[in-house]
């Protein structure tokens, strides 16, 4: 390399799982390895009338820049709506529209994070945090996880150990990799331990709105009483990713920082995706629109799980997850899910390994199936591949 680059570059590489899955972009390949959402579920005619009603109505603001805090009815709209469906009381005051719930992570690795300072976050955890907290050359304890999601006498020994740790980042509903979700008991004592410690706690819920059974949750940010729930909210699964939109849900205190954050960053966010969806949600009834993905979400897990109890050996484990996009298979000790995937692609079915959702590495022997993207067929045809790889090879 013959540019002098910034430190942070040398923590952030492409790893050999992306080359692979690079690979995986082929048509007649049945792909798992995605967090996609079902492109046939796209309201592709609806948002047609409402681009053509939002540039009608109201082109050169649509066109035109706006204030960094985003467009004021569709922060209306997330604090009455979206954020009163996961049980928070808010107004738009404490709503920060960003560019995906991506740039809030980016965001707040920003705001808090110095070099080797501590970040808490569940074992194993989302790829696209830890890659953007990286960028800020934090250390990262990890806490290991049941089916209940994080182990919370596990979170107070790390709590105890870094009591100057700058914040626990979790994904408390059907989470990414793993598809658990923290139980009712363990957000209280998270909370709890959040309060004794002075601890902001991130809680990243792209999937809370998508459960396919069981009883709902309250989100951590709907029991936080002390303003301690820095909420990170987004369109891109219960609406359409390419829109690129998602939202802060937290006190104007810490909220101000992220809106000076936000201004070096990009500004605003896209002033015409976020009047097409304001109208969208003005028009029609989002959550009729959601109450379909969850029925044909639960119907490809159903399937999924189905299949995998049919095709795989009995030395496989895997997770049951009510809701969201993700099953977590766990192979024997010594099988490296990352040798297993070669073999899958050049079987035309591919996955993500396990390891690259641990921040620390190693755990070498899972893998990470995404059920929401692809048609029951191909659900079917994939995991009976996969079957038969597993058999042949553990
Ligand atoms: N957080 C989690 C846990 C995710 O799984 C994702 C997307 N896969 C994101 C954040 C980012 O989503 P977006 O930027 O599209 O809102």
């Amino acid at each position: 390399m013959k540019f002098k680059l910034a430190e942070r570059m040398e923590h952030l590489k492409t790893s050999e799982i992306r080359e692979l899955l690079k690979l995986t972009e082929q048509p007649d390949l049945i792909s798992f390895a995605g967090g996609l959402p079902a492109p046939e579920l796209f309201p592709i005619e609806e948002i047609k009338l409402i681009s053509l009603k939002v540039l009608s109505n109201e082109g050169t603001n649509a066109l035109q820049y706006g204030p960094t805090e985003g467009y004021t009815p569709l922060r209306k709209l997330i604090a009455e709506q979206r954020m009163k469906a996961v049980g928070v009381n808010t107004t738009f005051e404490n709503i920060l529209i960003t560019s995906g719930s991506q740039q809030g992570l980016d965001f707040t690795g920003k705001i808090f994070l110095n070099k080797d300072d501590v970040v808490i976050c569940e074992s194993p955890s989302y790829l696209g945090a830890i890659n953007a907290f990286k960028a800020y050359m934090p250390k990262f304890v990890e806490i290991p996880m049941d089916d209940n999601g994080m182990i919370i006498d596990e979170l107070e020994k790390a709590l105890k150990k870094f009591p100057n740790a700058k914040f626990i980042y979790t994904i408390p509903d059907f989470q990414n990799p793993t598809g658990k979700t923290l139980s009712y008991e363990r957000r209280i004592k998270m909370l709890e331990l959040a309060e004794k410690y002075n601890i902001p706690i991130i809680e990243d819920s792209p999937y809370s709105e998508l459960r396919f059974e069981g009883e709902t949750i309250p989100s951590i940010k709907s029991l936080d009483k002390k303003g301690l729930v820095i909420y990170l909210g987004t369109f891109s699964k219960t609406f359409c990713p390419g829109l690129r939109l998602g939202w802060i849900c937290a006190e104007p205190e810490i909220l101000s920082k992220y809106i000076i954050v936000k201004q070096s960053a990009d500004l605003q966010t896209s002033s015409i995706s976020q009047r097409e969806a304001a109208a969208f949600m003005q028009t029609y009834n989002l959550n009729e629109h959601i109450d379909k993905i969850r029925a044909i979400y639960k119907r490809r897990r159903d399937l999924m799980i189905e299949m995998i109890k049919q095709e795989f050996p009995n030395n496989v484990k895997y997770t049951l997850p009510q809701g969201g996009l993700f099953i977590w298979v766990t192979l024997p000790e010594n099988v490296d899910a990352t040798e297993l995937l070669k073999i899958a692609i050049e079987n035309k079915v591919a996955f993500v390994p396990g390891n690259s959702f641990f921040p620390n590495g190693g755990h070498t022997n899972h893998f990470r199936l995404n059920f929401s993207n692809m048609t029951e067929n191909k659900i079917i045809e994939g995991i009976k591949r996969l079957g038969k790889i597993l058999k042949e090879n553990i």
